[in-house]
C-alpha cells in the first residue's frame, strides 16, 4: 500500500515526497481511509508509530476540500494533546503537511505562555487549534474563542492527558463542540477508565490498534 492509494490529493502527496515519506505506517494505512470515510476513530499507538500523520493527513485532505481564505468561520480542527511539547509538535506536523494549502491557519495553544499572545493568535478563527486542555478552558472563559464551528476533534495520548488530571477539562471542553462532528481519540494504552472516555465521545468508532 502506498501514500498514492489512500486517496491524500496533490499539495499533501508534494509535502510527503518532500518530507522523504514513501510508505505509509501501519497505522496510518489503516487509519487515513477510516478518517476519509468521515468515521470516528479509536487509535491505539504509541509515540513513534507515525500516529501524527495518521490524523493529521486525513485531517487536511478534509479542510483541502474548501480550502478558502479568511474571513473564515470560526476554528474547523480541534486537537487537544497533554503537554505543550507534544501540542507544538502536532502544531509543526499540520504546518509542513498543509505547506502547499493556499491558505492554512494553524494556532497553538498551551499554558506558561502570555495569554495575551494566544488570544491574539485565535482572533478571526483559524482552521486548526492545537491546545493543552487547561489554557483552552481560559481562552474560552475570556470569550477569546469558541468551539461552535469544530467539525472534528482529535485527542492525541488521552491516557496521558488523563494521567496529568484534565479529565475536568475534557469534560467541560468537549460539550462545547457541536455534536454532530468527527472524533478521533489515539491513546497509548487503554485502561477501563480509557475506554470508557471514548465511548462518551465517540459515535460509532472504528478501532485501530498497532
Ligand atoms: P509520531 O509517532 O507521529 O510521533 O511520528 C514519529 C516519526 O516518524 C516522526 O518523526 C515522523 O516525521 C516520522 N514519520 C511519520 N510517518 C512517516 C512515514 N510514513 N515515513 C517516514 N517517516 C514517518
Amino acid at each position: 500500500l502506498q501514500f498514492k492509494d489512500l486517496g491524500l490529493a496533490e499539495p499533501l502527496m508534494k509535502a510527503l515526497t518532500e518530507q522523504g515519506y514513501t510508505t505509509p505506517t501501519p497505522i496510518q494505512a489503516q487509519s487515513i481511509p477510516i478518517v476519509n470515510a468521515g468515521t470516528d476513530l479509536l487509535g491505539i499507538a504509541q509515540t513513534g508509530t507515525g500516529k501524527t500523520a495518521a490524523f493529521a493527513l486525513p485531517t487536511l485532505n478534509y479542510l483541502l476540500k474548501e480550502d478558502i481564505a479568511p474571513p473564515k468561520r470560526g476554528t474547523r480542527v480541534l486537537v487537544l494533546a497533554p503537554t505543550r511539547e507534544l501540542a507544538g509538535q502536532i502544531a509543526v506536523s499540520f504546518k509542513t503537511y498543509g505547506q502547499h494549502f493556499k491558505y492554512l491557519s494553524v494556532a497553538t495553544i498551551f499554558g506558561g505562555a502570555s495569554v495575551r499572545g494566544q488570544i491574539k493568535a485565535v482572533v478571526g478563527g483559524n482552521d486548526v487549534i492545537v491546545a493543552t486542555p487547561g489554557r483552552l478552558i481560559d481562552l474560552i472563559e475570556q470569550k477569546a474563542l469558541r468551539l461552535s464551528d469544530v467539525e472534528v476533534l482529535i485527542l492525541d495520548e488521552a491516557d496521558q492527558m488523563m494521567d496529568m488530571g484534565f479529565i475536568h477539562a475534557l469534560r467541560k471542553i468537549v460539550p462545547l463542540l457541536p455534536q454532530k462532528r468527527q472524533t478521533l481519540f489515539f491513546s497509548a494504552t487503554m485502561p477501563k477508565s480509557i475506554s470508557k472516555l471514548a465511548a462518551q465521545f465517540l459515535t460509532n468508532p472504528k478501532t485501530v490498534s498497532v
